[in-house]
């Protein structure tokens, strides 16, 4: 692509789009789907930077385009823009502002750039100390890789960046996969964070997605401030976040269970390195089952955490889901003794909060509970949401009482 001719990139090509399209860019969404093209000129390529408009001439913005995907434009600016270089670094600028506005300017494990949030669609870059873990995820942010890593060398110095490109999106976008390191030093793969006094060492190699899950930040200190002398149950614990919080908020135990092997390894050794190895008890189990086996054992906790993984990514998946949701929770519910707590949780990006509090509204009568709101939680600031696009409203989290009856 001619990067510097004309102003205001208008020999990008030029791509229209159906009212309905139109409607859904002026309330905020940045995603429109193939059928909402109208005329789009040929030999375009996936991931061509394009202007969009409406039919009748009105312009909209500037978008990645890929026929391949579902999703066939993203838009990455309501104005026409220059792609390139001088872009890719005022948008990761942006991203930084808008954390530093947040107060996190400093802090050494965040996301620094989260996709549609932060106005990159398909770019991911979290950073764990001095090490970038990055994702590109869109055939738009691939063409322009290399401007990438040169702006996060040059804005945040990492001794390495390593790509964690996987995953279905890529799939869809009809890339190939690809993993390991892509600047600096090749032989760390781990870095040790800090996050609010509680250190965990990430690998960004063999950590679940970019290595460690950073949006339960402002979750896990709600757990932790409700933790004193509780016994826990961190269920779908992965790298032990949760329970962690709650032995540095002074719960008297933990039972840590997560089907991955790899995780209860990581948690184990993270539960050890904050000194808490004598309090920390970690499994390895489908954790339905081991629910079922703890509740018939008559055993209880007084704080339970539900984490679970996404349950679906596709439409059709959605009622299984929410199933999910209520049989999990109802699990865990079954668990507790009057005045215990459920902390609980969802990721999934296609039940929203009604949806969700409507499956638990199922389980708690499923559990015969009466459950009283204790805390409401969500994504830290440096997982944006916008209001105009509800896929960026994804993590759910709230703490709840079991009533005595
Ligand atoms: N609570 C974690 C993040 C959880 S991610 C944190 O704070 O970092 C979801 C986890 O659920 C993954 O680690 C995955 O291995 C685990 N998992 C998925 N299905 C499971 C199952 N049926 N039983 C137990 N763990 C499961």
């Amino acid at each position: 692509m001619p990067a510097e001719s004309g102003p205001h990139g208008s020999h990008m090509p030029l791509v229209r789009i159906s009212r309905r399209g139109e409607e859904r860019v002026n309330a905020g969404h940045v995603w429109i789907f193939g059928d909402d093209l109208r005329e789009t000129p040929s030999g375009l390529s996936p991931g061509d930077w394009v202007r969009v408009e409406s039919r009748s001439g009105l312009p909209l913005g500037t978008a990645m385009l890929n026929t391949h995907s579902r999703i066939a434009l993203r838009i990455v600016s309501r104005e026409v823009i220059e792609p390139g270089r001088a872009f890719i670094a005022r948008r990761l600028g942006e991203a930084r502002a808008r954390r530093a506005a947040a107060g996190w300017d400093d802090e050494n494990a965040m996301r620094l750039c989260f996709s549609e949030a932060d106005a990159m669609p398909g770019l991911i870059v979290d950073r764990f100390g001095d090490v970038l873990s990055l994702q590109i995820l869109t055939a738009g942010m691939e063409r322009y890789r290399q401007e990438i890593l040169e702006e996060l060398v040059s804005l945040y110095a990492p001794r390495l960046i390593y790509e964690r490109s996987e995953g279905g999106a890529r799939k869809h976008e009809g890339m190939p996969e690809r993993k390991g390191p892509v600047f600096g030093d090749a032989a760390i793969a781990t870095s040790v964070i800090e996050t609010d006094g509680v250190r965990f060492l990430v690998d960004v190699e063999k950590g679940p997605k970019t290595g460690f899950f950073l949006d339960q930040r402002s979750n896990r200190r709600i757990v932790r401030d409700l933790s004193a002398g509780k016994t826990v149950l961190d269920g779908f614990c992965s790298t032990g976040g949760f329970g962690i919080y709650a032995l540095a908020g002074g719960a008297s135990g933990v039972l840590a269970i997560d089907s991955s092997d790899y995780a209860i390894g990581a948690a184990r050794d993270n539960a050890a390195r904050n000194g808490f190895e004598d309090r920390w008890e970690g499994r390895s189990a489908n954790l339905f089952q081991e629910l079922r086996q703890l509740s018939a054992s008559g055993r209880t906790f007084d704080l339970v955490v539900l984490d679970p993984p996404a349950f679906t990514k596709a439409r059709e998946g959605r009622e299984g889901a929410v199933r999910g949701y209520r049989d999990v929770n109802r699990l865990g519910l079954s668990l507790l003794p009057p005045g215990g707590l459920l902390a609980t949780a969802s990721c999934t990006q296609l039940v929203d909060l009604s949806t969700w509090k409507e499956a638990l509204r199922f389980a708690a009568a499923d559990a015969r509970a009466d459950l009283e709101l204790v805390a409401v939680g969500g994504p830290p600031p440096d997982h944006p949401v916008l209001l105009g696009m509800p896929e960026t409203d994804y993590l759910k989290f709230a703490v709840w009482r079991k009533r005595r009856r």
